[in-house]
């Protein structure tokens, strides 16, 4: 009997780890993979690029966990520069253009995976394309990037946007030597916090030497006589500069399924059932940047582009096409970052989330410490709580500190995945010595005073 036909279409996180996880369950008589990436690398950490940027991580290969000749290895017919430029759904084939020769075929499948990530969001803004503006998304981005800050005359980079990716960014330019101006369209820096929290990173940011413009919507790059990037414009003011680099955010990569009426959610991602099923499909599979994701806090989808989940999607997908089982039940909404020494996170609902959804809530904000306050080294944290009103269920937490603020945030992610109230957690059995934390956990600190909070609502 001929091995059924697996086609993926993108070979990052999502795309390969569905793959490999297939091969490890059928063998090449069972089952045929091709995979097709429209780039020139395969298993790449696009979350490693501000670091590689940086000079904490030496090399670009260093961010490469597979190559396409170790998947070819592995039993996968991986073909690089190849884009997948039409999906034939009736027909189960898809059309590719090779971006060297501009030959294009048509390829067979029995099941289809679609990973095709996310696409930077381009503004088209006069100058956008000039020299010396780059985006992060790819590792050609970053080597673009490393490039332009060898030749750069000056020592001036603005960056656009102060979502995670511009603030890591910002603190690569620096460490590049960089004067560094970041340009935040919003009220304050990290909108995925609620703005008490991220006005604590401004501050920071601030202190770091970091200069940050909040309501700056960028209108216009200027260039020089050289042709290369001179400036950005906002509405009121003008910023000099000798490099830009764009993080304004990202959007589910679905032109292929558009284009064939597969369906989409309200922010542009593909539906799936849970096993990551394409919606009304039964032999397409989508997981990662371009799929919409169950918030189960908020009980609705949401576009959230994290590495964290495209490889799972790509686990349990490549246990489903590989004849095993697995599903992916939504997300709390978790999320770490970091500009210098200053951890940023977050999980669950901001206090806007929980208002479009209709849930009140009370709110906690407390000051601690990442160790005991009388151990070398103890750095402030805060950390803000949102519980529901009546219930007194968590509704989400961020945190921004120094020394281990981040992952503190996993104990709430696990709180809200259970569905604990605020007082549950005030007594989970969390882990204790001077070097690690104070008596009263930082995360049960505030659980202690969001139930106060509830009482003082007259709802516990
Ligand atoms: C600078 C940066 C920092 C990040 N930091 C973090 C972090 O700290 N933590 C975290 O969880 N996440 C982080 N992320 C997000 C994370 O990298 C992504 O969520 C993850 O890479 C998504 O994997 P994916 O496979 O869905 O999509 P992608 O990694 O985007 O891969 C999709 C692939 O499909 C290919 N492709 C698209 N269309 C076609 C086509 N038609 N034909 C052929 N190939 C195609 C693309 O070339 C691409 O290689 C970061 C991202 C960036 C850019």
């Amino acid at each position: 009997m001929a091995a059924e036909r697996l086609v993926v279409i993108g070979g990052d996180a999502a795309g390969m780890s569905a793959a490999s996880q297939a091969r490890r369950l059928k063998g090449p008589d069972e089952l045929a993979i091709t995979a097709f990436e429209r780039g020139h690398f395969t298993s790449y950490s696009a979350c490693g690029i501000p670091y590689w940027v940086g000079g904490d991580v030496e090399q670009r290969d260093d961010l490469i966990a597979r190559t396409p000749e170790e998947h070819r290895a592995r039993g996968i017919d991986l073909r690089t520069r190849t884009e997948v430029t039409e999906i034939d759904v009736a027909g189960q084939r898809v059309r590719t253009l090779d971006r060297d020769s501009g030959e294009t075929s048509w390829t067979g499948f029995d099941k289809l995976v679609i990973a095709t990530g996310a696409r930077p969001v381009r503004p088209a803004l006069p100058g956008m394309d000039a020299p010396g503006v780059h985006g992060v998304q790819t590792l050609d981005d970053g080597q673009a990037l490393l490039d332009t800050l060898d030749r750069a005359k000056g020592r001036r980079a603005v960056v656009v946007g102060a979502g995670y990716i511009g603030v890591e960014m910002a603190e690569a330019m620096l460490k590049h030597g960089f004067e560094v101006t970041v340009l935040n369209r919003g009220r304050q820096p990290m909108a995925t916090l609620d703005p008490d929290m991220g006005r604590l990173v401004h501050e920071a940011m601030d202190g770091l030497g970091i200069t940050t413009v909040n309501g700056a919507a960028v209108t216009a790059i200027r260039t020089g006589a050289d042709g290369r990037v001179s400036a950005v414009e906002t509405d009121g003011a003008s910023y000099p500069a000798d490099v830009v680099v764009l993080g304004i955010g990202v959007e589910p990569e679905t032109t292929l399924a558009r284009a064939v009426g597969l369906p989409l959610g309200p922010h542009g991602g593909l539906l799936t059932d849970l096993s990551l099923r394409v919606a009304g499909h039964d032999n397409i599979w989508a997981g990662g940047d371009c799929v919409e994701v169950l918030d189960l806090v908020a009980g609705r989808t949401r576009h959230i582009a994290l590495g964290t989940h495209a490889n799972k999607h790509g686990q349990i997908i490549g246990s489903n096409v590989g004849g095993g089982y697995g599903t992916f039940p939504g997300v709390v909404g978790t999320a770490v970052s970091k500009v210098c020494d200053l951890e940023i996170a977050r999980t669950g609902l901001r206090e806007k989330d929980a208002r479009a959804v209709g849930l009140r809530f009370v709110t906690a904000t407390i000051e601690s410490t990442g160790r005991a306050g009388y151990y070398p080294g103890a750095r402030p944290m805060t950390v803000k709580m949102l519980a529901e009103y009546r219930t007194g269920r968590l509704l989400g937490v961020q945190i921004v500190g120094r020394d281990g603020a981040a992952k503190r945030v996993d104990t709430a992610a696990v709180a809200l995945t259970a569905r604990m109230t605020v007082e549950q957690i005030t007594s989970l059995d969390l882990g204790y010595a001077p070097p690690f934390s104070p008596v009263w956990d930082p995360v049960l600190v505030a659980a202690r005073k969001t139930v106060t909070a509830l009482r003082e609502a007259g709802t516990a």
